[in-house]
């Protein structure tokens, strides 16, 4: 009988041996000759998964927002894969995520993520030989690494973005490439297959899980909470390669393992490059701060997370000359990121006991509140805050932190005035304490200002989440022991005929019902002026829903089904007396139109500020925008439309005489324009606008040295640089655009203010003042600047009206409260 088995086992081995193909066999091409489709890639792997059912399986964990399939492949030994299950559990266990103790051994777990950014083809190529190469019954050393190991690959994390990549790609190259880097297969086009769908830079999203790609991922990410995760990219075709160990600044809360052993990684994979003349680079660029990255959320989720960066992206082609006169070829950035896969999997398999032990201490450390700076976080509950706090618990569920109520008293710092306060906790108030599985993202995102070990970074540099939502907020080192279940009561609105209902303007989800509402034709007011009816305050802006204009529709289907979705309460109306406030037929209270809103999307606009306004309103407020190419512009029925949004870029129609004229004349007919970042600075420039960039006088300016350093460059520029950080906005809350905020905070990223308008021409609603900075790094020189100017506005002209928004509200769309702001500009603003 046991011959018998083994000569089966022989059989079945054999067969599966034979039928194994090489990455270039199945494609018919070598790897590198051709830029590869999405569908094509994962049929690769799917028929090596069919060929090795027992060390490779497949899980389809999500679909791109165009339709296409998201999946991961587990590889490893026979014994490892047959126990897939149990190792997660188990690993889930060692992280705490899970309760139980963990069973028997944990391999090692290596994530590879790949294609991130779509254009930067060499990675998802590189990872069908990486597979290959793993299940080779011919590499004896990859069987051995699985016996270690667990690999999990995913082929491309942004499908969306590598078909848009390689359609384009594929349709321009002729039979030879052509390695001038003017020709045109080097020139993608508008808005390059980098992004996903609507535009969204996939590697800013990982906290945030705005996008559908992200949020999938996110889910089976924590599922399986990895110990190393490869982010694999490519970087300008003149810079070689980049590998860990990363660049300074990192967070403080990255653990001296973490920094040790992606040195261990990176020295492993500078002998490898050394041993074939390869050059390098690493410490250099890539610092690890922002939360957002596929390095950085892995390593504050416990994981060795890191970008590995070839020469290559969406200008490169199949090969391309450099500066030096070399070619760059996709073969070659295909074998360098496939090699340094493999000696990922080499030197962790080397470790993979330690690698284990590490990650079980870290999360240790993580619930004993060893990784925390405060101890716990309190969100003051405030029923017109309710709709920003719901939006909170949903982050926090996405990254599966963990929140609580709690009584009694705490002392912390106060988010808003910065100082030490004592205060009682009630019953709504949302606690998060330090110590859990997730202690140091939860630091990371919560923490007031986290302290940079460097000021050169790649991207903002303050982001810490009550300013983000405008939120109330304490940070305390106080521990809290009688936490319980958190729960907001769910909104199951009964509503009862009689004069109508109202609607508290409190947040962004108000803004979604509100959208909702006037696209099922229900015809809604809102009040300017903050009233009371039946002892319940509204706050200005509330949407009064009169029964008798809505005769036309079925007006309580509607209001019912939309509001419990969105979890908004609706007040019954039995009368239109106020107790406090104006009359419900006051002329300050308004008929609110649907408007027409459009935008100008292509050549010559930032696409990932375009795809902020475009997942804006197409997916968070699900509301229609009109999406117009700016060549396009005298095609547009201009007399049809209400609302022109002008997102951060180029518009070259303001330099063109007909057109800026034809566009003078809509907006002086009564359009509206709702002008972001350098738009702004644009408008400003027309004949019309009142608005002038304020020049701070440069007493405050501290001149530098005549014997400046040639080597302080870098840092000497820095005095004039924010990379992003947080500052108070002080507003005029009787202005429609800040209607449902009480606190604002701004994502100041540049030196951009403007001069207070006078009186007659304009309402100045928002601005900078004295000492508003209150988290993130400013340069010297730009501090002073950065005070006493205007940043939020509205000008009147003729009958139309321009709101301008300096800064982005709207940022990688997690800037929760920004978005109350650009719905108060499309629907109540200068009616
Ligand atoms: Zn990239």
């Amino acid at each position: 009988m046991k011959k018998l088995l083994l000569f089966l086992l022989c059989v079945c081995y054999s067969t599966s041996y034979a039928q194994i193909k090489s990455p270039a066999e199945f494609l018919g091409y070598q790897v590198g000759t051709k830029v590869t489709p999405h569908w094509k890639i994962l049929t690769y792997f799917d028929h090596i998964a069919s060929q090795f059912p027992n060390q490779v399986k497949s899980e389809d964990y999500g679909t791109s927002v165009e339709g296409r399939p998201m999946r991961v492949y587990y590889i490893s030994s026979a014994a490892n894969i047959s126990r897939l299950e149990e190792i997660r559990t188990n690993n889930l266990r060692l992280a705490h995520a899970i309760d139980g103790n963990a069973q028997g051994t944990t391999p090692a777990i290596i994530w590879m993520s790949n294609n991130v950014h779509g254009n930067e083809t060499s990675s998802a190529e590189a990872a069908m030989m990486t597979l290959y190469e793993l299940v080779n019954p011919a590499n004896a050393k990859a069987k051995g690494w699985l016996e270690k190991s667990l690999v999990i690959i995913d082929p491309s994390l942004n499908p969306d973005g590598t078909d848009r990549y390689a359609n384009f790609h594929n349709g321009v190259i002729g039979k030879n490439y052509n390695p001038d880097l003017y020709a045109r297969e080097h020139r993608e086009p508008w808005p390059g297959g980098r992004y996903n769908h609507y535009y969204f830079d996939l590697n800013r999203d990982w906290a945030w899980q705005t996008q559908a790609e992200s949020t999938q991922r996110a889910v089976i990410y924590n599922k399986w909470l990895p110990h190393i995760h490869v982010d694999f990219h490519e970087q300008g075709i003149n810079s070689p390669y980049y590998f860990p160990p990363a660049a300074e600044p990192f967070h403080e809360v990255i653990t001296p393992w973490q920094r040790e052993f992606q040195t261990t990684i990176g020295k492993h994979n500078a002998q490898y490059f050394d041993s074939k003349g390869w050059l390098y680079f690493t410490k250099e660029r890539f610092d690890l701060f922002y939360p957002s990255y596929g390095d950085t959320y892995p390593l504050y989720s416990g994981a060795i997370g890191m970008t590995y960066e070839k020469a290559g992206n969406g200008s490169a082609g199949l090969g391309v000359y450099l500066d030096n006169r070399d070619t760059l070829t996709l073969v070659d950035r295909a074998i360098q990121h496939h090699a340094s896969g493999l000696n990922v999997v080499d030197v962790v398999s080397a470790h993979a006991d330690k690698v284990v032990e590490e990650f079980k201490k870290f999360a240790n450390d993580a619930v004993a509140g060893k990784l925390s700076s405060y101890h716990t976080y309190v969100i003051k509950y405030d029923s017109n805050n309710e709709g920003r706090i719901r939006a909170l618990m949903n982050l926090m569920d996405k990254n599966k932190i963990n929140y609580y109520s709690a009584t009694g008293g705490i002392k912390g710092l106060d988010y808003f005035s910065k100082k030490e306060q004592s205060y009682n906790l009630t019953e709504n108030d949302l606690v998060i304490p330090g110590s859990q599985a997730k202690a140091a993202l939860i630091r990371v995102l919560f923490e007031p200002d986290a302290k940079l070990t460097d000021s050169v970074t790649y991207d903002i540099t303050a982001w810490s989440l009550p300013y983000v939502y405008g939120v109330p907020a304490i940070a305390s080192q106080n521990k809290l022991t009688n936490l319980k279940a958190y729960q907001l009561p769910n909104v199951n609105n009964t509503l009862s005929a009689g004069f109508g209902y109202a609607i508290k303007w409190n947040g962004f989800s108000a803004a979604q019902l509100t959208a909702a509402l006037l696209k099922n034709k229900v015809k809604i007011k809102s009040s300017e002026q903050s009233f009371k009816i039946a002892n319940e305050e509204f706050p200005k802006g509330s949407i009064l829903i009169m029964k008798n204009a809505n005769q036309a529709v079925n007006l309580e289907k509607i209001l019912k089904e939309q509001a419990d979705r969105l979890q908004v309460k609706v007040y019954n109306l039995s009368s239109g007396i106020v107790e406090g406030g104006k009359d419900l037929g006051s002329s300050d209270v308004k008929t609110l139109k649907a408007p027409k809103v459009m935008m100008f999307a292509g050549e010559g606009l930032r696409a990932t500020n375009v795809g902020e306004v475009w997942h804006y309103f197409d997916e968070q407020l699900d509301y229609p925008i009109a999406l117009v190419n700016p060549a396009d512009f005298s095609r547009v029925k201009w007399n049809e439309i209400d609302v022109l949004v002008m997102s951060n870029g180029s518009y070259p129609f303001l330099r063109d005489k007909a057109q800026s004229a034809a566009f003078a004349s809509w907006l002086n007919a009564g359009g509206k324009v709702i002008a972001l970042e350098s738009a702004v600075g644009q408008l400003a420039s027309q004949e019309w606008s009142n608005l002038k960039t304020l020049k701070q006088d440069s007493a405050g300016q501290s001149k530098s040295s005549p014997l400046k350093k040639y080597g302080d460059r870098e840092r000497e520029s820095l005095k004039e640089y924010t990379a992003g950080a947080i500052y108070k906005v002080t507003f005029d809350q009787s202005h429609p655009l800040m209607f449902g905020i009480k606190d604002y905070f701004t994502l100041k990223q540049d030196a951009n203010l403007y001069q207070y308008l006078d009186d007659s021409k304009g309402w100045n609603i928002g601005y900078i003042g004295e000492n508003a900075k209150m988290s993130g790094f400013v340069g010297n020189t730009l501090a002073k600047k950065l005070k006493n100017g205007l940043l939020f506005a509205e000008q009147k002209v003729g009958q139309g009206t321009v709101i301008y928004l300096t800064d982005n509200v709207l940022f990688r769309n997690f800037w929760e409260n920004g978005k109350v702001i650009m719905a108060n500009a499309v629907f109540l603003t200068a009616d």
